[in-house]
């Protein structure tokens, strides 16, 4: 089958690679109908998400069941389903608690044999173990396109705007335009905010920031956090998302909120340490909170949100490729010349 796969550092390439097959009684094999590129596959892409040559990439997708283990439980072969970014057992202690997330079992799609073993969904066909806790049917009717985000970054900002604790007539910052971020001006709506503002330099992100709702704040020309303290008469804002994983990014998502306010925190810190400004959390009584995302207990309630219209995630694709343009896709988003692209196999 066709597939991207890491070769080495800024270099994935599409390739001929065997066509998985059902390992475990619980797996399920997928045809791929939609892959999208993340800002987590850049990771890679720039050496700092360690991975074996030849892994398949993609976390991100949606696509029929062909087949499904004996003990798949909630599919059938013909289902239209999207994944979870992560795999999780559904069984052990913190499954149990809600804290997919958390779970023993968890294996990554697309990172290689360091997050799991597992394939990759920018290909042709892709294994999801643990099928029973990581699919969702697609409600019908619903195009792949609206529901893919609900995989992974749709799920992210949404984790990242409720841990926010955005009340009725919060200000709220959202730092990165990225599309994680665009998605959060859309979840951080959903919480009733009095205005929303979008921090990125990016000219093009900005206008679709703006184009959802939120006030752009472009980096590049004003000193965000000068700028939000101004726009809140002083105060600084309630909350703040932050969806970059910079370190600059968090210090702005730090010193932009108010005495009393919160920080969330989804990107992927692009450091392992930083020194954590516990005097000035302290002094100003804030709440800092940060974390990969519990997909599995959003996918549910966000895939009624988008049925009811309440989210339209697929707005933020900008470009829709094939599978085969992977490469120059890849060069295309790593350059910001894309929002968002999908790739169909
Ligand atoms: P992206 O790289 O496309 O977007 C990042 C945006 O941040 C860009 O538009 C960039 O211009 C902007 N930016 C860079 N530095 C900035 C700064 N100092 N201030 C403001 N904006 C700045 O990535 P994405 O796909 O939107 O993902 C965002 C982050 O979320 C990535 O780190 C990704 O790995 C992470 N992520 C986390 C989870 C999770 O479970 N927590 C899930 C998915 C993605
Ligand atoms: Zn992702």
């Amino acid at each position: 089958m066709r597939a991207v796969t890491f070769r080495d550092v800024g270099d994935f390439q599409i390739e001929d690679v065997p066509k998985p097959s059902l390992q475990a009684a619980s797996d399920v094999l997928l045809k791929v109908t939609l892959g999208a590129i993340c800002g987590s596959d850049l990771h890679i892409y720039h050496g700092h998400t360690p991975i074996n040559p030849g892994a398949v990439i993609g976390h991100e997708f949606t696509g029929v069941i062909e087949e499904v283990g004996p003990e798949v439980r909630r599919f059938r072969a013909g289902d239209r389903v999207v994944a979870s970014f992560f795999t999780a057992c559904g069984h052990c202690y913190l499954c149990r608690r809600g804290w997919f997330a958390q779970c023993v079992d968890k294996g990554t799609f697309g990172h290689g044999e360091y997050f799991g073993n597992l394939g990759g969904g920018q290909a042709e066909w892709v294994v999801v173990p643990l099928a029973d806790h990581t699919l969702e049917v697609i409600p019908e009717g619903m195009s792949d396109e609206q529901a893919i985000f609900v995989g992974d970054i749709l799920s992210t900002a949404y984790f990242g705007a409720e841990r926010a604790e955005i009340r009725p007539g919060d200000t709220v910052a959202v730092i990165g335009a990225g599309p994680v971020g665009l998605l959060a001006v859309m979840a951080a709506q959903l919480f009733g905010p009095a205005r929303v503002y979008a921090v990125d330099m990016i000219d093009a992100r900005l206008e679709l920031a703006q184009e959802l709702g939120a006030i752009p704040v472009n980096a590049a020309e004003v000193h965000p956090v000068e700028f939000l303290e101004k726009a809140t008469h002083g105060h600084g804002v309630d909350r703040s998302i932050e969806c970059v994983g910079l370190i600059s990014a968090v210090d702005t998502a730090f010193e932009c909120v108010r005495g009393g306010g919160t920080i969330s925190m989804v990107g992927v810190p692009s450091k392992t340490e930083w020194q954590f400004p516990i005097m000035q959390a302290w002094m100003k009584d804030l709440t800092f909170r940060a974390g990969w995302c519990n997909v599995q207990a959003y996918m549910r309630p966000l895939l009624d949100l988008v049925a009811a219209g309440r989210l339209q995630p697929e707005r933020i694709i900008s470009h829709r490729m094939r599978l085969e343009e992977a490469p120059e896709a890849y060069r295309m988003f790593d350059a910001r010349e894309a929002t968002k692209i999908v790739l169909t196999p």
